[in-house]
């Protein structure tokens, strides 16, 4: 059963209530949520729970039905996250895990992690123990395979993840690997199960040849049972009648699970189709079902594997699965999960461009609106570490909180898909020289119409909104003529301000997010006229911060001088450089009439010296030196 406790439960209540359990039986589990503290009661124990519910400091008791406990949607509401070293497997990512079938050289494997991290990978996979239907295939390489693994895993910075077939090599695994991983064939081999769930270490578990949805969630309850609460599931396809593909792939798996269980759900489309050709339109189908993740097989030399050689993917193949996953995310309301160039030193905190943040070890980033804004859903997919959100009042207090360092970071909506850019963001790049930009990210907005608990549709007669996100809807307003639009100065604000009316008769469009944080219902989801709706951010920071990374893409701005073809000639030293424009946007310059600066986008290759001498022959061209707004890596 789970023990929902009171916000302001005395220390000395909850070990009471603990002791009560346990002394009936129970092992018990504390999970700290955003919005209310657990205690999960399992075990084979009878207590009931009406006298559970009468101890001082409980809020409410609600029974588990399944035979699956921890594992279950009821035990936890919020999506768990696995945090492995710098990767977050579950949430708003989408990791991918990859590498080849089998370790089979030290030379292979290292090849194989370079290019992978190089195309996108965050974690590297590889059997060093295979279990293989004849016992005359290759069977891995053992003890060394593991060190070979565990030394691409370091040169790259990724963590690795390796299958692990019997109990007697748990411990000798534990110093190589960072996450165990459970195959088909060992998906009911409880005694493995337990013994890998009492190491605490992360674990991805397949699904079963011919499992069940709730015997594949039995063997995730045995693992968290024994003490990990770390469980990523994998869905790597099931036996059935089709002999085409190896396996079928089990797609609504994927939602059925995510319904069921807490647990973050990744697929495996490489040992699901088992043919190469198939794991991209299934993997990115898998994404778009809402899997958290994949993992493929990839080598270098598919012709010449050990093992599963036809459905490894050839890199450049791999790279193109990353590219397309790139487009899929934002349409999903994800990001791609990145290994962060530079980790904190001694510290638990990464960051994508920079690599530091506070000394304090808390990272807070300042976004326009109030909570729940899209900026601030933006922003916790951008940053791969938890941060804090700072709400500010306009566009000009996020720059200032940056540059007196109130936060680290700052995010700033540039351009929307629909309504164009942000003028005043523009500016105010310009007016705070100090300031860089360090990222950016983008965000699919999905607007929701948000009433209190209990209203109903048809009884919404005033609409709340930002008049962007009123004007983004507006033929869902329209077909419904009953609703009078209202203007609001934020879209998360408008939530708030209904939350405090508490009228039946008033609704707010906003993030859905919103609705959860002001514990408001979402009416209708996706009410925009136009789904291809997308929100392009910078993320700011001081100018002494500097980027751990090599950066592909600059923003700069120049002046043209007043006479023909000055634009002309400036643009004529990018082209002969060869460096591909993103954007081109003017502005006029303040207190100079009718004269512009232009904004840029620059791709910047490889070889950032074409880059540079661009810039140095800009100078001689332009009115004033041309400036970088910043240089990041996207
Ligand atoms: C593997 O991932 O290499 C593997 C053997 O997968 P499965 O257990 O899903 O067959
Ligand atoms: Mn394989």
């Amino acid at each position: 059963m789970v023990i929902v406790l009171e916000h302001d439960i005395r220390l000395e209540d909850k070990n009471e209530i603990r002791s009560f359990l346990e002394e009936k039986g129970y092992q018990i589990r504390e999970i700290v949520g955003q919005e209310e503290t657990i205690l999960g009661a399992v075990g084979a124990a009878k207590v009931d729970p009406r006298e559970v519910e009468l101890l001082p400091g409980v809020k409410t008791v609600i029974p588990i039905s399944k035979p699956y406990k921890l594992a279950s949607r009821e035990f936890r509401k919020e999506d768990t996250c696995v945090t492995v070293g710098p990767v977050k497997i579950g949430g708003r990512r989408i990791a991918v895990i990859a590498g080849p079938c089998a370790v089979e050289s030290r030379a292979q494997i290292l090849e194989t992690a370079h290019m992978l991290r190089a195309s996108g990978a965050v974690m590297l996979r590889g059997g060093a123990y295979k279990p293989r239907t004849s016992p005359y295939s290759f069977q891995g390489l053992g003890e060394k395979g593991l060190q070979y693994l565990k030394e691409a895993g370091e040169a790259t910075g990724m963590p690795v993840v390796t299958e692990v077939v019997a109990t007697d090599h748990i411990a000798l695994m534990q110093n190589y690997i960072d996450v165990f991983q459970i195959g088909a064939r060992n998906m009911q081999n409880f005694e493995l199960l337990k013994q890998v769930g009492k190491t605490g270490m992360p674990v991805l578990l397949k699904r079963g040849l011919s499992a069940t949805i709730e015997e594949w969630l039995m063997a995730a309850e045995y693992l968290l049972a024994h003490g990990t609460d770390n469980v990523i599931l994998c869905e790597r396809g099931i036996r059935t009648f089709e002999t085409y593909t190896r396996n079928t792939l089990d797609l609504s798996a994927i939602p059925v699970v995510k319904k069921l269980s807490h647990l973050p759900v990744i697929v495996d489309p490489s040992h699901a189709t088992g043919i190469r050709e198939k794991v991209l339109p299934m993997g990115l189908a898998a994404i778009a079902a809402g899997a958290d993740g994949l993992t493929v097989e990839v080598h270098p030399d598919p012709a010449k594997a050990l093992s599963d050689g036809p459905q490894s993917l050839y890199p450049n193949q791999f790279e193109k699965l990353m590219r397309d996953i790139e487009a899929l995310s934002a349409v999903v309301g994800k990001e791609v999960a990145k290994i962060p160039a530079i980790r904190e030193a001694g510290g638990a905190a990464f960051s994508v461009s920079t690599g530091r943040s506070a000394g304090s070890g808390e990272t807070l980033v300042a976004f326009q609106g109030e909570t729940g804004a899209y900026s601030e859903t933006a922003l916790k997919g951008f940053f791969h570490f938890d941060v804090t959100s700072l709400p500010c009042k306009s566009f000009d207090d996020i720059f200032t909180s940056v540059l007196d360092g109130k936060a680290q970071y700052g995010i700033i909506p540039l351009e929307n898909s629909l309504a164009g850019s942000v003028h005043e963001n523009y500016d105010l790049l310009l007016r705070y020289p100090d300031i860089k930009i360090v990222g950016e990210t983008k965000l699919r907005i999905i607007h929701s119409l948000i009433a209190i608990p209990g209203a109903a549709l048809e009884n919404i007669t005033q609409v709340f909104s930002h008049p962007q996100g009123l004007a983004q809807c507006r033929r869902f307003l329209d077909d419904h003529p009953a609703m009078q639009r209202a203007s609001f100065y934020d879209t998360a604000g408008s939530v708030a301000f209904i939350a405090k009316e508490n009228r039946k008769d008033y609704a707010a469009i906003a993030n859905r997010e919103a609705a959860g944080i002001y514990g408001m219902q979402v009416l209708k989801e996706g009410i925009e006229t136009n789904p291809h709706n997308y929100t392009r951010f910078a993320i700011i920071s001081r100018t002494e911060k500097e980027s751990g990374e090599k950066p592909n893409k600059a923003i700069i701005i120049f002046s043209a001088p007043d006479r023909p073809g000055a634009l002309f000639a400036c643009m004529k030293v990018l082209s002969q450089k060869n460096l591909n424009l993103t954007k081109i946007e003017s502005r006029p310059i303040e207190g100079k009439p009718w004269q512009y600066q232009f904004y840029m986008g620059v791709e910047v290759p490889e070889n950032t010296n074409l880059f540079t001498q661009a810039l140095e022959e800009l100078k001689t061209i332009s009115e004033d030196p041309p400036r970088i707004l910043g240089m990041y890596r996207v």
